[in-house]
């Protein structure tokens, strides 16, 4: 039986982040009846939509979700789809070991590109170019070597530039490493494009649809919605930064810490497109402020963000006058020697960050149903999370899977947050003492 929509009556304004609002053409719709599939999937952000996608032409999916499509932290991202900031190679190197870098190198890129290919995202929705890794001290450099020499090893194009051949525009930075085949995207029309994906491969997603219960009845899953039940083969939990209904499947979360990140948009200036068609530059951030970076938009817009600090809140729109909005636009300020237009849109929203940097996985068997619960830390992860779930789904197995499972080797520090106890009062000021510990080690380094 096919799941029920119903036009959605109310129509209240579409909130993804301010810059990235568009004009839906699809009214969203609800689920509105009982209904029966292969998969349900709680959660139509980046991890969610994607996993719908993997699944949809070989089996009966529905995604549903509390919001709309991208109102979650998929629509108020910078939209920067770097293979560079999701993957540390030396770093993953070391922990995961060559063969799985390589492997995970390999779906990254592949997944970036087929989701470009899936969406149908052109310039300037869909960004291609090059990005810069700066150093913002002279110890830093030896690291941004390694980084570059572990890159080279993953087939990843990488060049080291002396300070004088440095962007004329780019100050106070003594080196950089220059990154190529970089991507970044308008994140809202990347989450209508998938899910309009979704659909022709003959899945659903269902709008205004939150969970509110679920249980297994020792055959399938019975997923409570709207006052309506779906049954389902398998569940899939993808519901980013929390859902406390989603606790026994997610306690991968105890590895993550939820952070506030903020974001800034400038007005459009002739000049920084200019730049930006000159050197098809997307994006730059700094190795002494990793929280810190700048993404550069074809209009001649400068989207700034970083000033990251523990917490969950919902998305919120600020102004320019915040103080962290004040702080990330005098760093960019600093680093640019072309002007930086006024500020135009400023918000704050939250995601989750691992503690070791990779996503996570958790999978649980219950007869012959699946559930699995999905944290990722980014959006290229959350498109190669999709494609090792659907591989779990329908053959139980992915050569990725246990590089993303709860129960993989992780430094010390991750294991630590995971033992915190879970009570607010003591979890939350841990997490913030973790946080700042992870910043001064940034300082520090
Ligand atoms: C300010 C900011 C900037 C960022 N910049 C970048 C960037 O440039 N590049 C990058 O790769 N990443 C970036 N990220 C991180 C990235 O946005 C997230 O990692 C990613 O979007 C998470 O996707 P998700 O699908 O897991 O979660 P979400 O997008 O949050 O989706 C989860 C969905 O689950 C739904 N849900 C929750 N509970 C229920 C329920 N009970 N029933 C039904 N639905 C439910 C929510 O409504 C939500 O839509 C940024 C994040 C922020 C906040």
């Amino acid at each position: 039986m096919a799941a029920q929509y119903a036009e959605n009556a109310d129509d209240r304004p579409w909130a993804v982040a301010p810059f990235w609002q568009l004009e839906r053409t699809e009214r969203p719709r609800k689920l509105s009846a009982d209904a029966k599939c292969d998969t349900v999937v709680v959660g139509a952000g980046a991890t969610g939509l994607s996993t719908a996608l993997a699944l949809a032409s070989r089996q009966k999916v529905i995604v549903v979700d509390a919001k709309r499509l991208a109102e979650g932290s998929s629509g108020w991202n910078a939209g920067i789809l770097s293979l560079a900031t999701t993957l540390d190679s030396s770093a993953v190197e070391n922990s995961i070991g060559e063969e799985r870098t390589r492997a995970l190198s390999f779906f990254l890129q592949d997944s970036i590109l087929q989701m470009k290919s899936t969406t149908g995202l052109q310039t300037p929705d869909w960004q291609t170019g090059s990005s810069l890794y700066t150093a913002a001290r002279k110890s830093h450099i030896p690291l941004l070597k390694q980084e570059g020499e572990a890159r080279h090893k993953y087939g990843l194009q990488t060049s080291f530039l002396q300070q004088g051949h440095l962007d004329k525009a780019k100050l106070g930075f003594c080196a950089a490493l220059e990154l190529s085949g970089e991507h970044a995207v308008h994140p809202a029309k990347l989450a209508v494009g998938m899910s309009s994906a979704v659909g022709r491969a003959g899945g659903q997603v269902c709008e205004d649809s939150p969970v509110d219960a679920w249980r297994h009845d020792g055959e399938k899953f019975l997923v409570s919605c709207n006052g309506n039940t779906i049954e389902a083969q398998n569940l899939v939990v993808c519901p980013g930064s929390g859902s406390a209904l989603f606790r026994e499947v997610t306690d991968a979360a105890n590895f993550c810490i939820p952070v506030v990140s903020h974001i800034l948009v400038t007005e459009p200036s002739d000049k920084i497109a200019e730049f930006v068609k000159e050197t098809h530059r997307i994006a730059m951030w700094d190795s002494l402020r990793l929280y810190h970076y700048v993404r550069y938009l074809p209009s001649g817009r400068v989207l700034v963000g970083g000033e990251e600090s523990p917490g969950v809140i919902p998305p919120t729109v600020l102004g320019a006058d915040d103080p962290n909005i004040q702080r990330l636009y005098d760093w960019a300020r600093r680093h640019h020697k072309v002007p930086l237009p006024p500020i135009e849109h400023c918000w704050k929203a939250s995601l989750m960050l691992p503690a070791d940097g990779l996503p996570f996985l958790q999978l649980r068997r219950f007869n012959e149903s699946l559930l699995i619960g999905a944290i990722t830390d980014g959006i290229p992860f959350a498109f190669v999370l999709g494609r090792v779930i659907a591989g779990l789904i329908e053959d139980l197995k992915h050569p990725l899977s246990e590089i993303f499972s709860r129960r993989r080797a992780m430094p010390a520090d991750a294991r630590l947050l995971s033992l915190l106890p879970s009570a607010p009062a003591i979890r939350k000021p841990a997490l913030n003492l973790a946080f700042a510990a992870m910043r001064l080690g940034d300082l520090i380094s």
